[in-house]
């Protein structure tokens, strides 16, 4: 017996429709509905798309990329020390694959889970495949962590280790070779981000500015020093990095922690008087964090090492529309 391809709605009724925890209207009507806030609350949005061959290799899990997809939009919203409530997802894909959106969903699920958000509508339609989710998130008024509130004298700090998913991509690549555990370690940090949601909003009122590391470190943080109109000092040294990436040269290391995407740490600032209070919150948290330079008055930036002499290398954000690393 041949079986019949799902259609739109049922596919939509089958992988992505669940009641409501939180939202007040979800998937199946015209619009969702979220809210009321509590009084005071503003709401946070941010959008992040993933495109096949661009935000993931093909050989992804599916339940990898349902992770994914969201981790890397929930991520925006700890940048900016949101709590998250509800989410949607606009997916194109050529074909109905079961098993594909089976993971999927699952991935996606397990992640939404963990943090009690609802997925509440969305769109899909055939087409090269494509995910477009955009969270919705509550932040107490005038709290929200920005880009641009960094001031000359604040320490920089980031959160977990930088540069795996920059490894990881250079061994799918084939410029460097690691293997087992290593390999699926950092292979795990490419694929399956973990979104530093109670982190942010534990920065609320400490961090003087904030940002998400997605397009690599120098990158994310020259929009940072633009934004607050200042510069700043990173000792390439002081940069957090795994035991995978310990094992790999200098200049690979400086490369991926500098220069690599796909991190999903929070880079942040705050007043050096906040150190502690900073680090009992990351304890609290349970994120490691790591002190890895000042802002200055001085605009631009300046990578030094942990003598002080300022490297030669020039490390470029990964830019969609100009040549990729
Ligand atoms: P409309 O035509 O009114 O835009 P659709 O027919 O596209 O609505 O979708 C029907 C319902 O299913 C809506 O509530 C929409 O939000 C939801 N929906 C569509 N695609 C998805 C998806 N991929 N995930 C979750 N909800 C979805
Ligand atoms: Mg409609």
């Amino acid at each position: 017996m041949a079986t019949m391809t799902l259609g739109e709605f049922d596919l939509i009724a089958r992988y992505f429709t669940r009641t409501p925890r939180r939202a007040a209207l979800g998937v199946g009507d015209d619009c969702a509905l979220i809210g009321p806030l509590p009084a005071g609350q503003q709401l946070a949005v941010s959008s992040d798309m993933l495109v096949e061959g661009r935000h993931f290799l093909s050989t992804v899990a599916p339940d990898r990329l349902g992770h994914k997809a969201l981790a890397v939009n929930l991520s925006d919203l700890a940048a900016c020390g949101a709590e998250p409530i509800a989410f949607t997802l606009a997916l194109a894909m050529p074909r109905v694959e079961e098993a594909f959106l089976d993971g999927f969903a699952r991935g996606l699920f397990a992640l939404a889970d963990e943090h009690g958000i609802d997925l509440v509508g969305g769109d899909t339609t055939a087409g090269p495949l494509n995910i477009c989710i955009t969270v919705f998130g509550a932040v107490p008024g005038g709290q929200a962590l920005l880009r641009s509130g960094a001031r000359a004298g604040d320490a920089l700090w980031v959160s977990g280790a930088l540069g795996d998913a920059r490894l990881a991509l250079e061994v799918f690549r084939g410029t460097v070779a690691l293997a087992g555990g290593a390999f699926d370690s950092v292979r795990r940090r490419m694929e399956c981000p973990t979104p530093r949601v109670a982190l942010g909003q534990a920065l609320r009122g400490l961090a003087t500015s904030a940002i998400d590391l997605s397009d690599g470190l120098v990158g994310d943080l020259g929009h940072v020093l633009a934004r607050s109109g200042v510069g700043a000092t990173v000792n390439a040294d002081a940069l957090p990095m795994s035991a995978a990436l310990a094992s790999m040269p200098r200049a690979l290391q400086y490369e991926c922690m500098l220069a690599g995407g796909d991190d999903y740490e929070l880079l942040f600032s705050a007043p050096p008087t906040a150190a502690r209070e900073v680090m009992a919150a990351a304890e609290k948290c349970g994120v490691a964090v790591a002190r890895i330079g000042r802002v200055e008055a001085t605009p631009g930036l300046r990578i030094v090492d942990d003598a002080g002499a300022l490297l030669a290398q020039r490390f470029t954000a990964f830019d969609h529309f100009r040549a990729a690393p």
